[in-house]
Parts: structure tokens; C-alpha cells; sequence
């Protein structure tokens, strides 16, 4: 199967998860068991069409019909609310359990309207309040902070310095360098390694950043900010907090598999599949309920291959390559921005050093799949998650990481 297919997995999983569907998602339950869901609409119909589509210019639209399709369908169970829109390149779902519908469809508009904003103020590389700010700082300039940026400016730097510089918000050079600012994605190029040496060798960090009130400069000309591998993190935990503010305590906030759940669903948790890095399935089940946030970095969500070697989007910021040791990371913790920081540190960190900066970022639940199919986890997550039957498990448990 062309792994770009594997681009439409979250969509159809966001669906299956948020019914609390425990099936098992092979590719051919995948498509059964959203079909017979969302059957009679007719319109569904159109999904095999789309897969067949694959890079076709009209994708993006065929998903639209589909997620409207999906969504117009979901409306049927009255406790559950569902909802999808597009924001920060991938497909956002919401779900409120047991919520009025007029309040349910006003939230929804408000968070979609939220996501639209912050993601035109962070964006990495259309013109936004952070490439103003990249601009400004590459100048050497001291630089008023746009108050929207301000905040996760901050908490970035914090969690940057937390993980040892392995999650590294200011990489937004070397990133763009590799392509991955672009849509769509270059096919066959690396770039030139003494160019990826001396973006490495500028060593630009966290560190470098001087934040006094709203004020922020920066002594390293090479600091660019990306916030790519958080930004969606802490739009899912803005989006917890209003639903708070509007009385809403049952929810999901699920952008592209990258979660935050509140509450319950109804009389049982919310029931999340965590998705197989290298198969078009569910690799394990976790049931969640309070206040949980279910994160997955994974080698499979940009990427491009030349000569056999995939070379995707999650650098290692010491080599200036992607991290090639691991396929997926899952980081279950309360906060979505913490928890979308860390997976990605922890991608990077790689199976032999992922405990120590688990540790360092206060998180105490992982897995980490590497690109062997080892599965290596600390004994609290073992007992957590339930994998799928048929999933033949390699575990490696590490010590327990409190
Ligand atoms: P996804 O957004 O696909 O869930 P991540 O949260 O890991 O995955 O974010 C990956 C994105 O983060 C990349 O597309 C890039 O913009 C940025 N990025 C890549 N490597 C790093 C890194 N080491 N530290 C911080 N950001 C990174
Ligand atoms: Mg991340």
C-alpha cells in the first residue's frame, strides 16, 4: 500500500475513537466499520474514490465532503455531539457528550473560530505574528511580543529547556531547509550536508532567548521559531479551557489523533486507539477518563523516500538529520502542550535515552516504537494500555520512570 494512504487514518480513526468503536481497525475493518456507521449516507461511498485519489490537486476537498458527510451522520446520537473542521493542516474533531445541541453547535463555532486565529498567528512560514517575530529577531532587534505569541513563546523556551534541547523550538531553519515548510512535500531531494552542518553548528536554542516583560531578543542570529511540534498541543489545551468557561465538562479535543479528553463518555471513559506506525491499524486501546491529553509523535505523518530511506519531519537538532531510530512515541499526560513537546523530544531522544528526558519533563507515561517494531515502555504504561489482539508485541520495559 502507498504509505501516503496512511495520511487518512486519523480521519477515519478521529470517527471510529469518538463513537467509542473497540473494534479492530485492519484496513478493511477501517472501511467496513465506517461504513456501516455513517450508512445510509450515501455520500461515504465516495471514500474508496479517495483513496484511489491519493495526491490528487482535489483531495482536500473529497475529505471535506467526507468529514461533512461524516459529521451530517454523527449528529444521530442524541448524548453525543460531534463536530470536524480543518485547522493547523489537519482535520480537528470535536466531541461533548451530553451537552444541549444549540450550546453544543455555538461551542463548536467558537473553538473552530479560536483554531482559525491561532493558527494565523503562529504560523511557521505564511506571514504571521511569529515570522514577524523571526524576522525582527534575526535582526538582532529587542522586539515587542504580539500578545498572541507571547505565552507560548514561553512555555515553548521552558519545555525546550526541560527536555535537554531535544525539543527545540527555534530549528525553524533547519526545517525549512528539509523542506517541510512546503506543501506539498519535496520529492527527492536531501539537502547539502554543509549546509545542514553550519545551521547545526549555529546552534541555535532556547537559551538564546531573553524574555523581560513583553520584551524578547535574542543573541543567536540563526533562532527561528517553528511551533510545529506544540502549537497544536496548547490550541487543544485553549480549547479545553473554553469549553470549561462554557459549562461543558464531558469533551474531546482531537486534532489529527493528538487529543485531550475531559469527563466521561456518559457511563464508561472515552475509549482511544493509539495508531500502528507501520500498519494501517490500531496498535493499542486506553481508556481515559478525568482530564487526559494522548499524544503521538510518528515518523509516518511527512515524510518522503529516496533510495529506500524515509526522511521525515522530526529533526534531531544535534545532527541536523531526521531522528532515525524511531518510528512512533505515544506520551499520555494531562496537558496537551506538555504532552505534544515531549512526544517529540522523546522521538528524538530515541530507545536508549528517552527515560532520562521523560524524567527531566515530569512525564510518567510512554511508549516508544522503534524502527525495529520494538515496543519499549515504562511499567505504568504496560498497565494502561491493551493491545490489539493479533499485535504481536515485542516489549521492552525500561525501569519505572518515578
Ligand atoms: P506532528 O505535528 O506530526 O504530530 P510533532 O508534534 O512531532 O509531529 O511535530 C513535528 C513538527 O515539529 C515538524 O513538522 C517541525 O515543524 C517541528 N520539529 C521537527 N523537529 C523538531 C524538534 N526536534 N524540536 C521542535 N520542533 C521540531
Ligand atoms: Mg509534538
Amino acid at each position: 500500500m502507498n504509505p501516503r494512504m496512511l495520511n487518512f487514518i486519523p480521519l477515519v480513526t478521529n470517527l471510529l475513537i469518538s463513537h467509542g468503536s473497540t473494534r479492530n481497525y485492519t484496513e478493511k475493518n477501517l472501511l467496513r466499520c465506517l461504513f456501516f456507521r455513517v450508512f445510509p449516507c450515501a455520500s461515504v461511498a465516495i471514500m474508496p474514490v479517495f483513496i484511489k485519489l491519493k495526491q490528487h490537486p482535489a483531495r482536500l476537498f473529497f475529505v471535506l465532503l467526507l468529514s461533512l458527510a461524516a459529521s451530517a451522520c454523527s449528529q444521530h446520537d442524541d448524548d453525543v455531539f460531534h463536530d470536524q473542521f480543518f485547522a493547523f493542516g489537519t482535520l480537528v474533531d470535536l466531541t461533548l457528550y451530553g451537552v444541549e445541541p444549540a450550546a453544543a453547535r455555538q461551542a463548536s463555532e467558537l473553538i473552530e473560530q479560536d483554531f482559525h486565529n491561532t493558527h494565523g498567528n503562529w504560523h511557521a512560514w505564511e506571514t504571521s505574528a511569529l515570522t514577524r517575530l523571526n524576522t525582527q529577531l534575526a535582526s538582532g532587534a529587542t522586539v515587542i511580543a504580539d500578545p498572541s505569541i507571547l505565552p507560548l513563546i514561553k512555555e515553548a523556551n521552558r519545555l525546550s529547556q526541560l527536555s535537554s534541547g531535544l525539543f527545540n523550538p527555534v530549528i525553524g531553519e533547519l526545517i525549512s531547509l528539509w523542506g517541510f515548510h512546503d506543501n506539498p512535500l519535496p520529492v527527492g531531494t536531501v539537502p547539502d550536508a554543509d549546509r545542514i552542518r553550519e545551521l547545526v553548528a549555529q546552534k541555535p536554542s532556547a537559551a538564546d532567548i531573553t524574555i523581560n516583560g513583553n520584551r524578547i531578543n535574542s543573541r543567536n542570529p540563526a533562532v527561528r521559531y517553528d511551533l510545529g511540534a506544540f502549537a497544536k498541543g496548547y490550541a487543544i489545551d485553549r480549547a479545553i479551557v473554553r469549553l470549561r468557561k462554557l459549562g461543558i465538562s464531558n469533551a474531546i479535543v482531537n486534532a489529527g489523533g493528538d487529543l485531550r479528553a475531559i469527563g466521561r463518555h456518559g457511563e464508561r471513559p472515552w475509549r482511544i486507539g493509539i495508531r500502528h506506525p507501520r500498519e494501517v491499524a490500531i496498535l493499542a486501546r486506553i481508556e481515559i477518563e478525568g482530564d487526559t491529553s494522548v499524544f503521538t509523535s510518528g515518523d509516518y505523518e511527512r515524510f518522503f523516500e529516496i533510495d529506500g530511506i524515509r526522511q521525515h519531519h522530526i529533526i534531531d537538532p544535534r545532527s541536523g538529520y531526521p531522528a532515525d531510530r524511531t518510528a512512533s512515541v505515544t506520551v499520555i499526560y494531562n496537558n496537551a502542550a506538555t504532552a505534544d513537546a515531549a512526544a517529540t523530544a522523546l522521538f528524538v531522544a530515541g530507545p536508549d535515552e528517552w527515560p532520562a528526558i521523560a524524567r527531566d519533563m515530569g512525564i510518567k507515561l510512554v511508549m516508544l516504537v522503534d524502527t525495529e517494531g520494538v515496543i519499549h515502555m515504562n511499567p505504568a504504561m504496560q498497565s494502561r494500555i491493551q493491545f490489539e489482539p493479533g499485535m504481536d508485541a515485542d516489549v521492552q520495559l525500561t525501569e519505572p520512570l518515578s
